[in-house]
């Protein structure tokens, strides 16, 4: 079988056992505090197992793109250097969503793996939860004696705690687990050592493929375990390691899923992949071929690379395999981006998102490339200096900050700083490396820590209602809260029922407003707003008050109440970022996407993909069409509950990354000209927004722009601020008639005064040379002029000295100087001299420096000191008089 049809004949099983079939959630985590990247398959199903939404349907089935590089699973360091654990990686699954348990879910894993996929049986062992005392959890029971009935008790294996208990967080739906393990060893092998003992063991070709959760407890914040009101099924198997066992291989890398890049890989480096003497080229192969499809698919759901957070994690990913393809493929020049092509065209069928972006992905990852390449020789010379210093002292050890800093800074990785010393026969402080990187991350980790209560639920209900779409304000009731301690003070979360606040998404900011409980003859309470966030799909709305337990957990009905003026502005900003995307692709083009958006009630940012810099006149364009469209007063057409397939027939505009459910709310503004899939709040009409004008344009990654832009109160504010400083400036300048020619002649006046300047203290010098010649004391073998003298700068103190040297033989020349209150030196030993008796200017300049309390150096023939104390200036050059 290929791995497509692997691949298709899951999603079809499931089907048959009535499953719905889902897409893939994008890899970026959307609205998951907890999570950057999607790492698991049960990942975009969290809320319908923490009850706070509903599935559409209670079986569902599907494959995952996950990345476990960060957080709780990170598998990078293994990746290359094994052949079974990905950075990115297919996770088929099937989900309960409190439907059938743990009959089905084993009955249907088995039947899936020896009946359809033809998996030998005997190669097949399962593993059962043991129990825990600690927690109250007794023995599984209930999955051994399905498991003794259809493999036989001699195949399950007990597992602990830390292999068999699956828990979503610390806090949070759980339950224990059922593992199923394969093993991929040669007969000669098996007959030798029994795969049973080789479970669990880390052994390469005895691996785990698939691992069902049975969910039915939930853990509370004190660390105790209540039983779920329903029991759920999570399960998750790892696609590519499927492929590896049917396909009859012994490590992932050999399946049909890697073939294609690792080809690739083949002729660009003219080595085979399997046959080469050294090991790291094989391990560089599968760490570039593994990576690239971490980073591509990463670009394509919108994570770019960059400095911070997500963006950093690909940064690494990509920096990883090139470093290995540069130190043991021979890379010396970009090559990454050659593998996009190949996995778009593999991948065009499943995830179809590749193929759509593939220029634009490969032209970032070759931008990346190119600038790390560059950091690469960097780190290099970096680290040469580091070697040759330590040489002089004999050390051979670097030292485990100096690792540190190569590897923070200069995005040098460790093994690659160990690798060139061991070639220099030097070695690095790994201890004070990890040192350095534990004290790194403990200062993070302080940085980002939270603490949450559990929430203290107050009523039952069925997912949250946004009316915000309709209503500035809602009667509601508050279904739970909870205190989160964070760094910038105590918060309450607090969650309602239903509620006209917009909760941070799509790059609009949350709502701020109000929550009144209590009715005014009773005595008012209000609670102050201060953002509006998506937890999953929870609407959390935050407030910095104090003590409101009392209040919120004594209340029924509040009132809910947005800020409405700063909700109008943000509207305004909204719409005319549509508008806005709209001009920009009938005045640059199509490919025009976005990559980012961020908007609130003061400014619009928008990240887009285009190659070049939009020129003033591009925005002068753009920014009409946009006055336009908001001067023709187009109204709204918003369609809720649209189908997605239909919305994308019809040609609305998506991004990419985004995850859509399959009901979608469009936004138009005239079908032939705006069109967007969006949730975001819009004006009724463009004329709200009044006026529409560009603020900044610039790059913030490679293939990418930024503009911002401001529009309606905002935007005659900052025209205001124009004008006034331009009244400013007529005053300033008496108010001429052509301003632009009054300033003009003021800077050519100002360049004539600089030349006329320059040339007089150049005659100054002159003069001061003739006075200097004249008093200096001759000696048989050296001519010698010490004195304070008058200058502008202290490039004048050089100057003079190198004029006089061109006219005086054999000068030894020390100069005084006060510049701008503070005292200068300099001291002049013509070269001659310096040869001939070993004088040196620099030593001499930083010992009269001590009298003016200063310092300096320079070279043996010319050096100076500044100081700070000009009263010593005499004395230092009585000094300097003694010295020849
Ligand atoms: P392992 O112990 O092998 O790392 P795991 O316990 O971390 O696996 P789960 O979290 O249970 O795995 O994930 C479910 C399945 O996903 C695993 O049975 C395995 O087949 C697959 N899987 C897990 N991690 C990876 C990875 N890094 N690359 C490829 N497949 C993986
Ligand atoms: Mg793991």
């Amino acid at each position: 079988m290929t791995s497509h049809q692997i691949r298709q004949a899951f999603l079809d099983f499931f089907r048959s056992k009535e499953h719905l079939i889902v897409p893939s959630a994008p890899l970026v985590a959307k609205n998951d505090p907890t999570l950057m990247f999607n790492n698991s398959g049960m990942a975009q199903f969290k809320d319908f197992f923490l009850g706070n939404g509903t599935p559409p349907s209670r079986r569902i089935a599907d494959t995952q793109k996950c990345l476990r590089v960060s957080g709780k699973h990170n598998d990078l360091e293994d990746v290359g250097f094994d052949t079974y654990h990905h950075t990115m990686f297919e996770m088929l699954g099937n989900w309960s969503f409190g439907d059938y348990f743990k009959k089905e879910a084993i009955a249907w894993a088995w039947e899936l793996l020896t009946d359809v996929y033809k998996l030998p049986k005997d190669r097949l062992y399962v593993s059962v939860f043991e129990g825990n005392e600690a927690d109250g959890v007794p023995f599984d029971q209930e999955a051994w004696d399905l498991w003794k009935g259809i493999v036989g008790e001699d195949r399950i294996i007990l597992g602990n705690k830390k292999d068999n208990f699956w828990e979503m967080g610390d806090t949070g739906p759980c339950g224990p687990c059922s593992e199923i393990h394969i093993d991929l060893r040669s007969p000669a092998e098996v007959a030798e050592v029994s795969g049973k003992s080789l479970v669990n063991n880390d052994h390469p070709q005895v691996v785990e493929i698939w691992n069902l959760v049975f969910m039915q407890f939930e853990r509370k914040a004190d660390g105790s375990l209540i039983p779920l009101p329903s029991t759920h099924v999570d399960t998750g198997m790892g696609f590519e390691r499927l492929c590896m066992a049917i396909q009859q291989k012994t490590s992932n890398y050999d399946t049909d899923v890697f073939q294609n890049t690792i080809g690739v890989l083949e002729t660009l480096s003219g080595k085979k992949y399997g046959q080469n003497d050294e090991p790291f080229a094989d391990i560089a192969m599968r760490v570039i071929s593994d990576h690239i499809r971490a980073v591509s698919f990463a670009i394509t759901d919108g994570q770019l690379p960059s400095n911070v957070k997500a963006g950093y994690v690909i940064r690494r990913i990509l920096r990883r395999a090139v470093r290995y393809g540069y130190s043991y493929l021979g890379f010396q020049e970009p090559f990454f981006h050659k593998l996009v092509p190949v996995l778009a065209e593999q991948f065009k069928d499943v995830f179809t998102e590749l193929k759509d972006q593939e220029e634009f992905v490969t032209r970032v990852i070759l931008e990346e490339e190119k600038s790390f390449l560059r950091t690469l020789e960097s780190g290099l010379k970096r680290l040469d200096s580091i070697i040759s210093g330590l040489k002089e002292t004999g050390l051979n050890t670097i030292p485990g900050d100096e690792v540190f800093e190569l590897s923070d800074t200069f995005g040098f990785p460790v093994d690659l700083t160990a690798l060139i010393a061991r070639e220099k026969s030097f070695q690095i402080d790994e201890t004070g490396y990890q040192d350095a990187l534990a004290e790194q991350k403990k200062r993070s980790r302080q940085d980002a820590a939270k603490e949450a209560t559990d929430w203290v639920e107050l009523r039952e209900y069925d997912g949250v209602e946004f009316l915000g779409y309709d209503f500035e304000e809602t009667h509601s009731h508050i279904v739970k809260y909870r205190k989160v301690k964070t760094k910038a003070g105590e918060e309450y979360h607090i969650v309602l029922d239903r509620t006209p606040f917009y909760a941070e998404m799509g790059g609009q900011v949350g709502d701020t407003g109000t929550l009144v409980l209590g009715s005014k003859e009773e005595g008012e309470r209000r609670i102050n707003i201060i953002d509006t966030k998506k937890e999953n799909d929870l609407f959390v709305h935050i407030s910095r008050d104090k003590n409101l337990d009392e209040a919120l957990s004594g209340s029924g009905i509040v009132t809910a109440k947005i800020d409405i003026d700063r909700r109008n502005k943000i509207k305004a900003n909204h719409t005319a970022t549509h508008l806005m995307l709209s001009s920009m692709r009938e005045v640059l083009g199509t490919h025009v996407s976005q990559k980012g958006s961020f908007l609130n009630d003061e400014v619009l940012r928008f990240d887009f993909a285009h190659f070049s810099k939009v020129t003033d006149e591009e925005l002068r364009k753009i920014e009409d069409r946009v006055n336009e469209k908001i001067r023709e007063n187009i109204a709204l057409e918003e369609r809720r509950n649209v189908p997605i397939q239909q919305a994308l027939d019809a040609g609305a505009t998506a991004t990419f990354g985004e995850k859509y459910g399959d009901f979608v709310r469009l936004i138009i503004f005239d079908p032939k000209f705006s069109f967007e899939l969006c949730g975001g709040t819009h004006v009724p009409s463009t004329g709200e927004i009044g006026v529409f004008k560009f603020i900044s344009e610039g790059s913030v990654s490679a293939g990418v722009r930024r503009v911002e832009a401001v529009t309606g109160e905002k935007a005659l504010e900052l025209m205001r601020q124009q004008e006034e400083t331009l009244n400013k400036i007529k005053d300033l300048l008496k108010g001429p008639a052509d301003l632009i020619k009054a300033v003009e002649s003021l800077i050519e006046e100002r360049s004539a005064l600089q030349k006329k300047i320059a040339a007089l203290e150049n005659e100054k010098i002159q003069a001061l040379k003739a006075t200097l010649i004249g008093n200096m004391e001759t000696h048989s073998t050296f001519n010698l002029i010490v004195q304070k003298v008058d200058v502008p700068s202290a490039d004048s103190l050089k100057q003079l000295s190198y004029e006089l040297r061109d006219q005086v033989e054999n000068l030894i020349a020390v100069f005084g100087a006060e510049i701008g209150g503070k005292p200068q030196l300099s001291v002049f030993i013509a070269e001659n001299i310096v040869q001939e008796t070993g004088l040196n200017a620099g030593k001499i300049v930083k010992d009269l420096a001590k009298e003016i309390r200063g310092g300096g150096g320079g070279q043996p023939f010319f050096a100076t000191a500044g100081g700070s104390d000009a009263s010593g200036l005499d004395t230092a050059l009585e000094k300097a008089k003694g010295l020849f």
